[in-house]
C-alpha cells in the first residue's frame, strides 16, 4: 500500500526535478494539497506527513471538514466555482480563494470577511485558454478586475490561477502556461505587486512548474483517483 506520506514524497520529488530541469530553487514553490471528496482523516494523514495546506472546491463539504479539523493549523484555499450565495461561508472559514472571476464576488468577499481575521488571500482566476463554458476572467480584462479589486478592505490580491484545458502534450500545456505567467508579469509591470502564479495540477505541474508556476494544486497524485468525477 502506498500510504499519503509516500505519495507526498513523490510528488515533492517531481516538483524538485522539474525545478532542476529549468534551475529554479523548489523552495520558490508551494504544493496545495487538493483533498475534495476526501474525508478529514485523509487531511489529517497529509498534515502528519507535512502537508501544512489544503484546497477544495466544494464549499459545505469544506466547512464540514475545517470544522472537523479544527484542532490543527491548516492553510485552507478555495479552488472552486464561487456563486454569491456561498461567500459569506468563504469568508468566514478559508484562508485563500484562488477563483475570483468577477468583481461581485469579490465585493461580498470583502464585505463579509469578519474584522477579527486578516484579509482573505485572493487570486483571479484567468480564463486563459478562452473556453466559453470555463469560469474566469478574460485575460485582456484582468488588469482592470485586479485594478478594482485593489482598493476592497478585508481582502488582498496576491495573484493569478488558471485551469486550462488537460492535454497530454507537454509543449502544448507549457505554451498555455507560459501565455499566463505572461500575464503574470504584464499586471506586475502595471505594478500589481502580484506573488502568486497558481498553476499546474496532478498531470501538468512539471510543464507549470518550467513556466513559472509558484503554487501546484494536486489532488490525485496524493489521495488517490476521486469517486466523483469533479
Ligand atoms: C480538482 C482540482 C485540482 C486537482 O486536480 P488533480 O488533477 O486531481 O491534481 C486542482 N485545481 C482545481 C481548481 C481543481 O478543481
Amino acid at each position: 500500500m502506498t500510504t499519503i506520506a509516500d505519495k507526498l514524497q513523490t510528488v515533492r520529488a517531481r516538483i524538485d526535478a522539474a525545478c532542476r530541469q529549468c534551475g529554479r530553487d523548489p523552495a520558490s514553490i508551494r504544493l496545495l494539497a487538493v483533498s475534495k471528496t476526501f474525508g478529514p482523516e485523509a487531511v489529517r494523514e497529509a498534515w502528519a506527513a507535512g502537508q501544512p495546506a489544503f484546497g477544495e472546491n466544494y464549499v459545505q463539504e469544506a466547512v464540514e471538514k475545517i470544522q472537523a479539523l479544527q484542532d490543527l493549523p491548516i492553510e485552507w484555499h478555495c479552488i472552486g466555482p464561487l456563486q454569491s450565495n456561498k461567500t459569506r461561508l468563504v469568508a468566514a472559514h478559508f484562508h485563500w480563494v484562488h477563483s475570483v472571476d468577477r468583481l461581485a464576488i469579490a465585493q461580498r468577499l470583502s464585505l463579509q470577511r469578519p474584522a477579527t481575521l486578516p484579509p482573505l488571500q485572493i487570486c483571479l482566476q484567468v480564463n486563459v485558454d478562452g473556453g466559453q463554458t470555463k469560469s474566469g476572467v478574460a485575460p485582456e480584462s484582468a488588469a482592470q478586475l485586479a485594478h478594482a479589486i485593489k482598493s476592497l478592505s478585508g481582502i488582498r490580491l496576491r495573484g493569478l490561477m488558471t485551469i486550462p484545458e488537460p492535454s497530454d502534450d507537454f509543449t502544448r500545456m507549457l505554451a498555455v502556461h507560459q501565455r499566463t505567467r505572461a500575464l503574470f508579469d504584464q499586471l506586475n509591470a502595471q505594478g500589481f505587486a502580484l506573488d502568486t502564479l497558481s498553476m499546474g495540477m496532478s498531470a501538468d505541474l512539471e510543464a507549470a512548474v518550467q513556466a513559472g508556476s509558484t503554487l501546484v494544486r494536486v489532488g490525485t497524485a496524493l489521495f488517490g483517483v476521486r469517486a466523483d468525477p469533479a
